[in-house]
């Protein structure tokens, strides 16, 4: 199912002829529609057609040959001549749809060109402008054209093709760019609540029936939205183009009554207050929406601040950390230790990959136990961690840094029935730092505590560095321990 309804497509780059005769049935298709709905004049009540191709040549930028506009024009002008009397006019009529589709297609193409780094970005603003445009231009022709075949003068005609070209546009044109093939069938849901925007929707237009009057055309607006936040890109626009072609329908079959009062003959203010409060609430949704990405925003960014598998902070966490206690004012001895785990690789290469997470959980499990509440442990990266204590003075950072090294290695880690014994590396970094500068420092010290990591490494690992009185040197433990 997936294959064969994501495979097809109607146009094709290299098959130029079933692209001209995609194009020659769906222009005849939509003239058809559009002819359909000619309900009382000569001039349709709603015409797709225009729309439809614009967005079939701008999603498309292949078809974007002359030879393609060519083979649409030609279709529109058969309909006329096996349909119509209109001669002559039918060549200056149609050429006004070709304005409509030729200047959208161009300008939404060249706005893909701009920007091919995000190359599906239908910006709904300018197309609003871009119909605003075309449909200028091709209500001029559109009007000079049927004035011989119509009984009204230019400005009427005019008025009427621009409303008609720019209405349709703007609410075809969006569905047409965003409309997909669904990749996969996903099973319905049987939750009643996914349907709630829509029949929402449907309520409302049924309400602007029912109220009439001006305003009742902003009913649908708050359920519209709602549908913008609950659906996808597509199936909104989707909606909203079938809201907006159902309204101008029942407007003009006097189903929706905006002149004169409805059925219940409501009074005209009655209508606008409606109206005007429908709209008002759009505003509130769409800020309700915002608040929500805004929420959503902070619990990603919480989501950064923690290590997924270690659960102590990252890297950036750190560092928010860091700035967050920079606000308390204090003086205070800062010792930054950096720890690597003794030949992890080998873990990962003797005992799997999975083995060397487990192995990196439990190690931060087993330092933010000996650090306790007071200081701060982070995964720096890979088998390296970071901890960072308010120690008073270097020489008790370093005997806490002892201290985590010796329960390192006396609690060996158990996999699968098997004893592994892991040690630790540990450089330090120590100083004092003012609050509001705590993070220069920490960088500082991360530094200095790189530089003995690597001494401590280069010496034979299981050991912790440090610049230190020659006494505390002494000290150190150097027991060698046994190693992966
Ligand atoms: P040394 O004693 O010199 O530190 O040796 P080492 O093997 O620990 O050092 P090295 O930095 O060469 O190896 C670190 C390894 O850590 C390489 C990488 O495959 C592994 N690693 C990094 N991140 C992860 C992780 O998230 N999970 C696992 N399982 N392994 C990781
Ligand atoms: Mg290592
Ligand atoms: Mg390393």
């Amino acid at each position: 199912m997936r294959s064969s309804l994501s495979a097809f497509t109607l146009f094709r780059p290299e098959s130029p002829l079933r692209n001209a005769a995609g194009i020659f049935l769906l222009t005849t298709l939509f003239y058809f529609i559009g002819a359909e709905l000619r309900l009382v004049e000569a001039l349709s009540l709603f015409w797709p057609l225009n729309g439809v191709m614009a967005g079939v040549f701008a999603r498309y930028a292949f078809l974007n040959r002359l030879h393609y506009y060519a083979v649409s024009y030609v279709a529109m002008l058969v309909y006329d001549a096996v349909t119509t009397s209109w001669g002559v006019a039918s060549l200056v009529i149609n050429l006004s749809n070709m304005v409509f589709i030729i200047t959208v297609a161009l300008l939404v193409l060249r706005d893909k060109q701009l920007m091919r780094k995000t190359p599906d970005p239908i910006n709904a603003l300018r197309l609003f402008n871009y119909c605003l445009i075309a449909a200028l231009l091709c209500a001029l022709l559109g009007a000079v054209g049927s004035v011989g075949i119509d009984s009204q003068t230019f400005w009427p005609l005019f008025a009427d093709w621009f409303s008609e070209q720019f209405s349709t546009g703007v609410l075809i044109l969006p569905c047409m760019l965003t409309v997909r093939m669904p990749e996969r069938m996903r099973p319905l849901e049987p939750r009643l609540e996914h349907l709630f925007p829509v029949l929402a929707l449907i309520v409302s237009v049924m309400a602007s029936v029912v109220i009439g009057g001006a305003g009742s055309l902003a009913f649908p607006l708050p359920a519209l939205i709602w549908c913008a936040v609950r659906y996808s890109l597509p199936v909104t626009c989707l909606l909203t183009f079938v809201t907006g072609a159902v309204e101008i329908i029942l407007v003009a079959n006097s189903i929706i009554n905006i002149a004169v009062a409805a059925p219940l003959s409501t009074p005209m203010m009655f209508s606008a207050r409606l109206g005007i409060a429908t709209m008002a609430i759009c505003p509130v949704m769409v800020s309700v929406s915002v608040a929500a990405i805004n929420s959503l925003i902070q619990q990603v960014s919480l989501r950064a601040d923690y290590d997924f598998l270690t659960h102590v902070y990252s890297r950036s966490g750190l560092y928010e950390a860091l700035k967050r206690e920079e606000t308390h004012r204090h003086t205070r001895f800062l010792t930054v230790m950096l720890l690597d785990i003794d030949y992890f690789k080998n873990i990962n290469d003797n005992y799997g990959h999975e083995c060397g997470d487990r192995v990196l959980s439990s190690f931060a499990r087993q330092v933010q136990e000996v650090v306790g509440e007071e200081g701060l442990v982070a995964r720096m990266g890979g088998e390296e961690f970071a901890v960072v204590v308010n120690s008073g003075d270097a020489q008790k950072g370093f005997e806490l840094a002892e201290r985590i090294r010796i329960s390192i290695a006396n609690h060996p880690f158990t996999w699968q029935q098997q004893t592994l014994f892991i040690t630790v590396s540990i450089g330090l970094g120590s100083g004092k730092s003012e609050s509001w500068q705590l993070t220069d420092v920490f960088n500082k010290l991360m530094a200095e505590a790189d530089e003995y990591l690597y001494r401590s490494k280069k010496e034979g690992r299981n050991r912790t560095r440090a610049r230190l009185p020659d006494n505390l040197k002494m000290a150190e433990s150097q027991d060698g321990a046994s190693q992966v």
